[in-house]
């Protein structure tokens, strides 16, 4: 199981980033969970210097690759930096401006500086009619079309429907409505792959997943594992997260 911590803007000092990362660590080499922390990109530069038993991902990256954009952060810079994943498409960067071809080249460039893109994708809310799965059916497709099949299979999808994000475990996906939509995920990734090469590829989920509920999603919806926001920025409730996960 994938386990990765969006810190978000909930982490600023970085005394507490060190106190998470070394929980990360310990958890990391106990559960045999794989974790992957996200913070906030000065605090990426200051904890990915140090070896240690977690990766690090960019919470986005910049659509430019270089040159005259102040405050940009390229996808090269964060590979600099030591992250080795990016997490592209985020709701909270799509209600900031992020249309889809920014997303699809936001990919292309974590990709192409050696980050594995954490693509998220979601509905913002449900209809009977089943427009949200074409929603989701979309957002895939115009990030992975413009990839050759080999970056294609890089790319992990994390299913975050906009609905759930933020919100408490009683408010979460219920675990069969996650098959579904995973089963469906993995049907729109078949299309876009020959043959069965699509099937190693990794699906996520998150959105409202906290220690009470992670173990009942983990176990009866095909995820590969989470993308955990405000339940990972508490060390107490992280170790508590991941136990469950374990
Ligand atoms: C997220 O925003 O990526 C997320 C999963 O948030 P939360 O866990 O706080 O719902």
């Amino acid at each position: 199981m994938l386990l990765v911590a969006n810190w978000k803007a909930y982490v600023a000092d970085l005394s507490k980033a060190r106190t998470l990362l070394t929980v990360g660590n310990r958890i990391a080499r106990t559960s045999g969970v794989a974790l992957v922390l996200a913070p906030p990109a000065p605090l990426l530069g200051a904890l990915a210097l140090k070896q240690s038993r977690v990766a690090f991902a960019a919470q986005d990256v910049s659509a430019v690759t270089g040159g005259a954009a102040t405050g940009e952060v390229t996808a090269a810079a964060y590979h600099t930096a030591g992250a080795e994943y990016a997490i592209v498409g985020h709701s909270e960067r799509r209600a900031a401006g992020d249309t889809g071809p920014i997303i699809a080249e936001k990919v292309a460039h974590a990709l192409a500086n050696g980050l594995r893109p954490v693509l998220c994708v979601g509905e913002a809310s449900r209809d009977e009619q089943g427009r949200y799965l074409v929603a989701v059916r979309e957002q895939i497709t115009t990030a992975l079309l413009p990839l050759t099949h080999k970056e294609r299979r890089q790319v992990i999808i994390a299913y975050e429907p906009r609905w759930a994000i933020g919100k408490h475990a009683d408010q979460a996906i219920s675990s069969s409505d996650l098959a579904e939509m995973v089963l469906y995920i993995r049907k729109v990734l078949a299309e876009l792959l020959p043959g069965k090469s699509s099937q190693g590829m990794l699906v996520l989920y998150g959105g409202a997943v906290e220690p009470e509920n992670i173990r009942t999603l983990a176990a009866g919806a095909g995820v590969d594992g989470f993308l955990v926001g405000h339940a990972s920025v508490d060390a107490i409730t992280f170790a508590a997260l991941v136990k469950n996960l374990s």
